[in-house]
């Protein structure tokens, strides 16, 4: 099979060089040359082409090809399933990860040694030796397989512990049991230990300080995360996951951080119903809010796969009436 073709097209992969040195000894006049003076008879071999690719001209030193992976750039193209990884520097903290809405949402904060959510492994989020999740959709939790595997085998004797609402605790130790594939992680983890359920108020210690969960209005068990450094007056980050602007419309403070991610999902005119009824936030809801706000810097998250010049255009009406920076998460 020809694996990595050449632009010769030469089977198994060779380099171009390669090919022109090295190739067919019978159509190398280099080679045919060498071989008349010594007296060989000059026929063409009955070999297969491949056979004779692998015949070495004499006096031709082969060096061996070493290949590269290309990398390739995620394209930008709106509904690209693959969204990139992106990465902020705001108030002394490093966010760094993925959020598309219903594609994938994960942010490494590595000070605080914390992920929130794993809905798309990376080596970011595998460095974090917490997990703390807000609710089970899988475009927030897809990654807890890869998470595990890669906590247990590369991470050993560190702790590695996923924080998730208390309703999803169970099912998720329950389906982890019984996953195939989960031995090589529970012969090195103990499950039961690494997933701990909390309910809203409960302090997570985290070693970057603590985290506190609020409860958000999203249709099944979700929670917000607020990070506190120790003896810090405010949180320096309030990430509040999935869902409608509700608590924040009933208490604005729950958002008054330096730097507080929140989602929105939808955001054209015609789609205020849609955001309604899956519970989500609408763009208009935040430009509602705005002025209420007193978090540092606001960033949009779990936007829809649009280009971010697009999404700038619509979030003008928002960033005139925060008082704080807007910031979107797009490229
Ligand atoms: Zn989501
Ligand atoms: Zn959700």
């Amino acid at each position: 099979m020809n694996r990595f073709p050449d632009k010769a097209g030469a089977p198994g992969g060779r380099a171009p060089h390669e090919t022109s040195r090295a190739g067919s000894l019978w159509g190398s006049r280099a080679a045919r040359a060498s071989f008349s003076s010594i007296g060989h008879p000059i026929a063409r071999p009955a070999v297969a082409p491949h056979m004779r690719l692998r015949v070495r001209a004499p006096n031709v030193v082969r060096r061996p090809t070493i290949r590269t992976m290309t990398a390739i750039r995620f394209p930008r193209a709106a509904n690209d399933p693959f969204p990139p990884e992106l990465e902020l520097q705001l108030a002394g903290l490093t966010l760094r990860g993925t959020s598309v809405a219903a594609r994938a949402t994960a942010f490494a904060v590595p000070e605080f040694g914390v992920a929130l959510d794993v809905g798309r492994m990376s080596p970011a989020i595998a460095a974090q030796p917490v997990v703390l999740l807000s609710h089970g959709h899988l475009d927030h939790l897809s990654g807890v397989l890869a998470y595990l595997n890669v906590r247990a085998r590369f991470h050993t004797g560190e702790p590695t512990r996923l924080v998730v609402p208390e309703s999803v605790a169970g099912p998720l130790t329950q389906a982890l049991a019984l996953m195939p594939g989960m031995e090589s992680v529970r012969k090195r983890l103990r499950l039961e230990e690494v997933i701990v359920g909390v309910t809203p108020g409960e302090r997570v210690k985290v070693p970057g300080g603590t985290a506190v969960p609020f409860a958000v209005d999203h249709g099944i068990a979700t929670l917000g995360w607020a990070l506190r450094r120790p003896r810090g007056r405010r949180p320096v980050l309030v990430y509040a996951a999935d869902g409608s602007t509700a608590p924040f419309v009933a208490d604005p403070g729950l958002l008054d951080a330096e730097v507080a991610v929140v989602e929105c999902t939808f955001l054209e005119r015609n789609r205020k119903v849609a955001a309604r009824l899956a519970k989500h936030a609408h763009l208009s809801d935040w430009v509602a809010l705005a002025p209420k706000l007193r978090c540092d810097h606001l960033v949009l998250a779990h936007l829809p796969p649009m280009p971010a010049k697009e999404i700038s255009v619509l979030l003008a009406p928002l960033a005139e009436r925060l008082p704080g920076r807007l910031i979107a998460w797009a490229n």
